[in-house]
């Protein structure tokens, strides 16, 4: 399957570009250089491409279009490619209850994203090649199929070889000094994670109107 390998940071400029409210929408695809100074965005809210002339160039948008460039944004944000994502649409309208809900609900529980959240990684393309590489367990068998949906009660562990590598000592000390949102859990003293529910809406701080989305594929 293809992989964007492009400039990331275009895209984030893009969707900043594309934001009718001039918000600086950030897709976090670059770890810490997200929060700095030489973050593109902060840097150009133009659209790629695009010169700055001072004036704002923003065309008006449909409705179609408000709700393609809201799919794009999510696609992008969890870096999940166009069939998969659909795949996790229709698995998520199957479901009883709210789609939008479940569908983002599906992203987030990708192990990848887990691994990510739990500060493991600088970034959810790092925690893809961590997860690939097999430097992860999960409830003690390992594993490196980075769409595996984690449930309620999982185990995420690393492997005792993997942490001795530069990447891990690094990466480790972030995952002790920062909490993982509240459906996850870090231990300390086994430098392991568990996933303790399922993820409730609020929990996720995805910036995204799901609706929007689940509005693109009902047409
Ligand atoms: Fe987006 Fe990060 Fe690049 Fe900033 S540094 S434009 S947040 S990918």
């Amino acid at each position: 399957m293809s992989r964007y390998i492009g400039p990331v940071c275009r895209l984030c400029r893009r969707e900043t570009a594309a934001s009718k409210t001039g918000e600086k929408i950030k897709l976090f695809l670059k770890g810490d250089r997200c929060l700095s100074k030489k973050c593109a965005v902060e840097r150009r809210g133009t659209a790629p491409g695009q010169k700055v002339t001072g004036t704002k160039n923003r065309s008006k948008i449909s409705e179609y279009g408000r709700q393609l460039r809201e799919k794009q944004k999510m696609r992008r944000y969890y870096g999940v490619h166009e069939t998969q994502f659909e795949n996790y649409f229709r698995e998520a309208a199957r479901v009883p209850g709210q789609t939008g809900r479940t569908f983002l609900q599906l992203l987030e529980r990708r192990l990848d994203n887990v691994v990510y959240r739990l500060n493991l990684a600088t970034s959810r393309a790092q925690a893809r090649q961590l997860v690939t590489h097999r430097h992860f367990h999960v409830n003690g068998k390992n594993l490196n199929i980075p769409s595996y949906i984690v449930k309620p009660g999982d185990v995420i562990t690393i492997g005792e070889r993997s942490l001795k590598s530069p990447v891990f000592e690094a990466n480790l000390e972030v995952a002790r000094s920062r909490r993982p949102p509240d459906w996850l859990e870090w231990n300390d003293a086994d430098n392991s994670g568990k996933v303790t529910q399922l993820p409730a809406r609020e929990q996720i701080d995805t910036p995204v109107d799901e609706q929007l989305i689940v509005e693109y594929y009902s047409r």
